[in-house]
C-alpha cells in the first residue's frame, strides 16, 4: 500500500533565503583577509626570571605569554624533560621481609641524579632492541647500579637508597643525596630494614626517559601556575624530585619550548 503523502519533516527552504558562508570566487575577500606580508616562522622563546629557591621547591616568573603557553610549560616540566630511573630489576637474593615485587617497585621510584645524561640515548630509540633481550645486555642506554647488603649484626639495619651503588660513574648518575631538614645531614631514602643473617642482592639497571612514560621519570613534583603579578607575568611554583637543579630544569624547560614554533 502506497504510504499517504505527508509533508516533508524538514521542509526545504526557498533558495533566496539560504544562508551564504565562505568566499565565492566572485566574491571580494576582505581587505583585512589578504595577506600582504609573507608568513615568518620563528622559534619561541621565553626567559624565566625571579628564580627563588626553598628547600626542595623553586618558582619562577614568565612574562609574555598567554594563558594557553603557561599551561604547556607546565605540562613539559612534568612530561618532557628526560631524567634517570630505574626500570628493570635483577633480584639474585632476597631474604628479606619484602616481596620481590614490592622491593623492585620501591627501588624504581628512587629519583637519581640526572644531570650529565643529553649524551644518553634513550632506550626506545636505541639500536640495542632492548625489549627482546635482557635489559642489562645493552651497555649505551643503560646504567647498571648494585644492592648487596648483608645483615651482620644485631638488631634491625636500615637499607636504604644510599646502598645502590653505581658500577661506573660515567654519566654521574647515582640516587639522589637529600639534605631537606637542617641543612647539613644527608638523607635516604628508606628501602628495607633487614635483621642479621638476611641478604640482598640485586642489580638495577637504570634507563633515560620521560614523564610521559612513567611518573619515575618526572624530575618535578606537581608544577603550579600561581597568580599573574600585576605586569601580567606567570608565577610558577615546582616541587623537585633532586634529579635536576632548577638551573637545569629551567635550560631544559627553554630549550625544549623552543624547539615549537611561532607562525605569524
Ligand atoms: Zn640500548
Amino acid at each position: 500500500m502506497e504510504p499517504p503523502n505527508l509533508p516533508p519533516l524538514y521542509p526545504s527552504q526557498p533558495r533566496g533565503l539560504a544562508r551564504q558562508t565562505g568566499f565565492y570566487p566572485e566574491t571580494p575577500r576582505p581587505a583585512s583577509l589578504i595577506v600582504s606580508q609573507p608568513v615568518s616562522i620563528i622559534p619561541k622563546r621565553i626567559v624565566p626570571k625571579n628564580i627563588v629557591v626553598t628547600g626542595t621547591e623553586f618558582t619562577f616568573q614568565v612574562g609574555d605569554i598567554t594563558l594557553r603557553d603557561a599551561a604547556r610549560l607546565r605540562q613539559i616540566l612534568m612530561a618532557e624533560i628526560p631524567a634517570m630511573a630505574i626500570d628493570c630489576v635483577e633480584i639474585y637474593e632476597n631474604t628479606t621481609i619484602l616481596q620481590d615485587e614490592f622491593l623492585a617497585q620501591r627501588i624504581g621510584l628512587i629519583p637519581l641524579t640526572s644531570s650529565n645524561i643529553s649524551q644518553l640515548p634513550f632506550s626506545r630509540g636505541c639500536d640495542c632492541h632492548c625489549p627482546g633481550k635482557l635489559l642489562s645486555e645493552c651497555m649505551k642506554c643503560s646504567i647498571i647500579l648494585n644492592l648487596k647488603i648483608i645483615g651482620k649484626k644485631e638488631g634491625f639495619v636500615n637499607v636504604t637508597s644510599r646502598d645502590i651503588i653505581p658500577e661506573n660513574l660515567n654519566y654521574q648518575v647515582k640516587p639522589v643525596e637529600y639534605t631537606i631538614f637542617d641543612g647539613t645531614v644527608p638523607v635516604y631514602i628508606l628501602l628495607v630494614r633487614i635483621q642479621m643473617g638476611q641478604e640482598l642482592d640485586v642489580r638495577c639497571i637504570a634507563k633515560k626517559g620521560t614523564g610521559a612514560e612513567h611518573a619515575k621519570f618526572s624530575s618535578v613534583a606537581g608544577p603550579v601556575i600561581l597568580n599573574k603579578t600585576k605586569t601580567g607575568d606567570f608565577i610558577f611554583s615546582v616541587g623537585m624530585t633532586g634529579a635536576l637543579s632548577p638551573k637545569e630544569l629551567l635550560s631544559e624547560l627553554v630549550l625544549i619550548y623552543s624547539r615549537e614554533k611561532l607562525i605569524l
